[in-house]
């Protein structure tokens, strides 16, 4: 089958799948004030998931990353797993997790089929994490990725906030610990959201100032995948690991754009920042549905638009990124 694209040329190997808007952590950037329980809704069950899934990887997504919120806290998080991964056409799946409970959980998460683990680890100072996230849980994460590596997983990677004078200035530390482990350390520019507005003018910077410090150390960006996400990685023959940085304010951030969102509620939402998303879910509800389906799917695709504008303080409908899985 014809495989999706939009009217720049651009293809959509990599599906991000939020599992749930639900999140148990509170970090500073995103949840403060931790989740409204209260405007939680219904998220898809595994019977639609499968049906959206199997429409997407009929028309060329072979990439599945879950997220959300914590995708962790559905309880079928290990049936959605293994469900997925027996659709033909789905090549890999990836999982984003603040790594609760991650020492306890990671071999089920394997055995059920999780290729692609990556962490969320603001600053590797156990106060400045607790600071960060309102959670005393670093030794557990790291207790997790230890087990990770045990199990075989050959490669993690971890997910920081760049936050000016918090993390920025601790480049150090992060390459210290990646000199003898497989782990991709990537820096994540601080985007502006609808909640967060006073947060990012105090701590938002450039992630082109980590670059520039890794060029001059003799770091080397390497060339990207056709289904890889919107990292630029760098690899220096000193370190086994290797640093990725988002820059979502640079300027052709969206020119490569390969990935599309679904909601836990199932709207299909064609940016991280557009300002509301489209509704999937009435074609999920029967298997006779999927024609349709991925009709809706094609004529929504023709509405994405070049790129964001995130430069221009534009945030769209996303109040946070738990809302929609960042
Ligand atoms: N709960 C999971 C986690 O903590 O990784 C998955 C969801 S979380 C929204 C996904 C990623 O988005 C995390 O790495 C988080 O740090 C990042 N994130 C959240 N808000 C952000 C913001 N305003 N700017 C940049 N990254 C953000």
């Amino acid at each position: 089958m014809r495989p999706l694209n939009d009217p720049q040329g651009r293809t959509f190997p990599y599906l991000r799948l939020s599992l749930t808007d639900l999140c148990n952590f509170s970090c500073n950037y995103c949840l403060p004030d931790g989740c409204e329980e209260h405007h939680h809704k219904q998220s898809l069950d595994l019977s639609e998931i499968k049906r959206l899934v199997t429409a997407f990887s009929a028309v060329g997504v072979e990439k599945i990353r879950l997220t959300g919120g914590e995708p962790t806290l559905r309880s079928d998080f290990n049936d959605i797993v293994s469900t997925i991964k027996s659709i033909p056409g789905i090549q890999k799946i990836a999982m984003t997790t603040n790594g609760y409970k991650m020492d306890q959980r990671v071999d089920s998460w394997l055995d059920a089929g999780v290729d692609q683990v990556n962490v969320s680890i603001d600053s590797l100072d156990p106060r400045a994490f607790e600071a960060i996230t309102g959670h005393d849980r670093l030794q557990e994460i790291m207790a997790g990725i230890e087990k990770a590596f045990a199990k075989g997983l050959p490669s993690i990677k971890v997910n920081a906030v760049l936050m000016k004078g918090v993390n920025d200035i601790q480049l150090g530390v992060f390459l210290d610990w990646i000199k003898h482990q497989p782990i991709t350390m990537r820096f994540i520019e601080l985007m502006q959201t609808g909640d967060n507005g006073s947060f990012f003018n105090q701590y938002h910077v450039p992630g082109q100032q980590i670059r520039d410090q890794l060029l001059e150390q003799g770091w080397v960006r390497m060339t990207r995948k056709k289904d890889a996400g919107p990292a630029y990685e760098y690899c220096h023959p000193d370190y086994q690991g290797r640093i990725g940085l988002i820059t979502p304010y640079s300027r052709d951030f969206c020119k490569d754009c390969n990935r599309l969102r679904v909601s836990s509620q199932g709207q299909l939402q064609l940016c991280l920042f557009s300002e509301s998303g489209h509704d999937l879910r009435r074609l999920l509800q029967d298997d006779s549905q999927q024609d349709e389906l991925i009709q809706e799917i094609r004529s929504v695709l023709r509405l994405k638009v070049d790129g964001h504008f995130l430069d221009q303080g534009y945030t769209g409908g996303t109040q946070n990124l738990a809302q929609i899985g960042g």
